[in-house]
Parts: structure tokens; C-alpha cells; sequence
């Protein structure tokens, strides 16, 4: 009997690294926890191998936008099942979380997975709890004070601030509150992300008011005052946003991503920075389902797994602090959080205004976190359930 060198080899997958510039079929080995080894014929001195023919062997996804805080929240979408078994190893919550809300966050969000969870942390002390009842509808609830607390107390979470500019969230008070909360940002040293979508200000009236690193969620939204002119091409001052240091972020959701306005944006190359599903209590079950979904549906428009590749890995890692820690590279002697994907079949997707296009399906096979293997979910979008 051969040598036992390594707990789990991960064989013949297609093993991606966009820090390493790695791309090539080849074997993956994990060894207490950590990358022992990318190399051929490994396999013959593991315990374990997962066999990964025809399958993309990457990075642990790393999803940059979603809402997990389940049972307090709304919004709160599962953490698990509809993170870490589709695939997702660390995750950003998007403000479901504010100051007073953030101890339960914590207790019952990020202390209990695996998953690295971090946030944006709501503007308000609410966060977003209910949706039917705006979080800065009263502006009171807007505490710099607590905001700055929280923030200072939990740096190994709150890696930024969150601020809804929807009508429904904050009234008619949008610029006050804008630049409240970019002042907010700028006096605990952390980004601001903005949701746009249901907002009277256009995008570019948004955009000059913020900072390099600040982030803009739903670049995507087919709503009114999104990225397009009216020609259909995408704004100029969102390259020169852009080209200052202003971030987008795709986050799907159940109503902020149209493959109308998508499809033009990206053929003239307008790529987000990070990719995000903004899964949520209530769209978890469709049309955004997970993270892969959204990339299977990137892939769908025309995005190659190259350009792909980065935007679910190290890009949000380095954005949201996490490339320190291991996170969205596969480095030898790092910790092994490796995501194994595979295409297998066409299905015809969704956006969130009814649009839909015929897209290839990427499904996870394996997920690891600190080389622990975890069980994985069926794709809910299967009729059957399975
Ligand atoms: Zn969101």
C-alpha cells in the first residue's frame, strides 16, 4: 500500500487561480486543513479522492452582496443552505444588520457557520428588518454615534456601511442622507455601499457625491436612473467614476437586474467589479436561487469564466479584507477553501423583470472549507425539488 501523503486530493479538475494566473487539469491535494499540493498524479497517496473530471476546481466563491440574518430579518435568506451548500465559503452581508440589531447578527449569523461572514452594516441602528417599513423613514435611526461604535468594536466584521436610497427607505431626505452616510464612512475609515434602483437623483448626481472604494449595488437595475443613457450606452461618468476609484457591484436581487440593460452594457464592456447574487429571503427560491446561478447566467450573456473568475474570487476577497486571511486564491500552505464547479445543462433563467435567457448551468460538486468537505443542496430552480 502506497504512502498516505495527503487527506483529500480533488483529481483531474480544471484548477483555476486568477491570483496565480493557474489554469490547467490537474490535481488539487489537501492536507490538514491546508493546499498541500496542485500538481499532477497526486491521487494515488490520498485517503480521499473527489473525483473532478470535467469539473472547474476554484477559489472558495467568495459572494460580495447578500442577506443573510434569518428569522429576524425579512430578508434574511438562509445561511448554509443557500450559501455554504451552493458553493459560497465567505460572504458580505448587504445591511441586514445596524448597530442595534448587529449583537443578534453576530450571535446568530456569523458565530455559527464555517462560512467567513462580514457586513455592511446598516446606516440605520434597524437594518433592513422588514421591508414594508422604510429602516430610514425615521432619519433618527440614522446614530452616527452607534454606527461608529459597532464598526470600531467588530473590525473583524463590519468592513463597510450600507444605505438604501429607495424612496420607500428614507423618504424625500435622499441627499441629506447620502452624504450623512458618506461622511459616516469617511470618519470610520470604511466604504459606503449605495443601492440604487427606486431613487428620484440620477446615477450621476449618486456618483459625484462618492469616494474612491465606495461601492454601487445593482449597476444592472432596469429601474428608472440606472447606468444607460438614453441611447442605451452606458453613462460617462460611470467610467469616470470608475476610473476614480468608484466600485459596482451586479447584486441581482429580486427586482435589480435586467438582462435589457445587462446585455448592452457588458457587449460595450462594462464588466462589474464584483459579481453578487444580493440572495435574500425572498429570492432564494428564484429567480436569483444562489451566487453560481448568477454566474451561470454572466456566462449566458457572454462573460467568459475568465472575467468571471475574479469577480466571485479576488476581488471581493481583497475588497472586503479577506484575501489576508486565504480567501478567494489557491495557494499552497494557505487553507484549502476550494469550490469545485461543473456545467451541467442548459436551463433557461430569469432576471428579475420577467426577462429570461437561455443560459449553461453551473452546478457545485464539492465544496471545501479548511479542506473540510460539506454537503451540498440541489438547485431550487429544478422543478422537481430533487
Ligand atoms: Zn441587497
Amino acid at each position: 500500500m502506497s504512502e498516505t501523503r495527503f487527506d483529500t486530493v480533488v483529481r483531474g479538475g480544471t484548477v483555476l487561480d486568477h491570483a496565480s494566473g493557474l489554469n490547467k487539469v490537474t490535481d488539487l491535494a489537501i492536507k490538514d486543513g491546508k493546499i498541500a499540493e496542485i500538481g499532477d498524479d497526486l491521487a494515488g497517496s490520498a485517503a480521499q479522492v473527489v473525483d473532478a473530471t470535467g469539473a472547474m476546481v476554484m477559489p472558495g466563491l467568495v459572494e460580495g452582496h447578500t442577506h443573510i440574518f434569518e428569522k429576524v430579518s425579512k430578508v434574511g435568506a438562509p445561511q448554509d443552505e443557500a450559501h455554504l451548500r451552493r458553493g459560497v465559503v465567505a460572504a458580505a452581508d448587504a445591511g441586514t444588520a445596524g448597530a442595534s440589531t448587529f449583537p443578534a447578527f453576530r450571535t446568530l449569523v456569523v458565530e455559527p457557520t464555517v462560512m467567513r461572514i462580514v457586513n455592511f452594516l446598516n446606516v440605520s441602528v434597524l437594518g433592513l428588518i422588514d421591508f414594508r417599513y422604510g429602516e430610514l423613514i425615521n432619519p433618527d435611526t440614522f446614530n452616527v454615534e452607534d454606527a461608529l461604535k459597532t464598526a470600531a468594536d467588530n473590525p473583524d466584521v463590519v468592513r463597510g456601511f450600507k444605505i438604501r436610497l429607495s424612496e420607500d427607505v428614507l423618504g424625500d431626505r435622499i441627499v441629506p442622507l447620502l452624504e450623512k452616510a458618506i461622511d459616516l464612512g469617511e470618519q470610520a475609515g470604511l466604504p459606503v455601499m449605495v443601492h440604487i434602483g427606486e431613487t428620484a437623483l440620477t446615477l450621476p448626481e449618486i456618483l459625484e457625491r462618492l469616494r474612491p472604494g465606495d461601492i454601487i449595488a445593482h449597476c444592472y437595475t432596469g429601474k428608472e436612473n440606472g447606468i444607460l443613457d438614453e441611447n442605451g450606452a452606458v453613462l460617462r461618468e460611470v467610467y469616470k467614476a470608475r476610473e476614480r476609484g468608484v466600485m459596482y457591484d451586479s447584486a441581482h436581487g429580486k427586482s435589480n437586474m435586467s438582462f435589457k440593460v445587462a446585455k448592452p452594457a457588458i457587449a460595450e464592456g462594462f464588466l462589474p467589479d464584483i459579481l453578487s447574487s444580493d440572495t435574500s429571503g425572498r429570492n432564494w427560491r428564484g429567480p436569483v436561487f444562489d451566487l453560481v446561478t448568477s454566474m451561470s447566467k454572466f456566462l449566458a450573456l457572454g462573460v467568459p469564466m475568465s472575467e468571471i473568475l475574479p469577480r466571485v474570487t479576488t476581488v471581493p476577497a481583497k475588497y472586503l479584507g479577506l484575501d489576508s486571511e486565504g480567501y478567494g486564491s489557491l495557494t499552497v500552505g494557505g487553507p484549502a477553501h476550494v469550490t469545485v464547479l461543473k456545467e451541467v445543462d442548459a436551463v433557461v433563467l430569469p432576471d428579475a423583470a420577467g426577462n429570461t435567457i437561455e443560459a449553461p448551468r453551473l452546478e457545485p460538486t464539492a465544496v471545501f472549507v479548511n479542506g473540510v468537505s460539506h454537503e451540498l443542496t440541489a438547485w431550487r430552480g429544478n422543478p422537481e425539488g430533487q
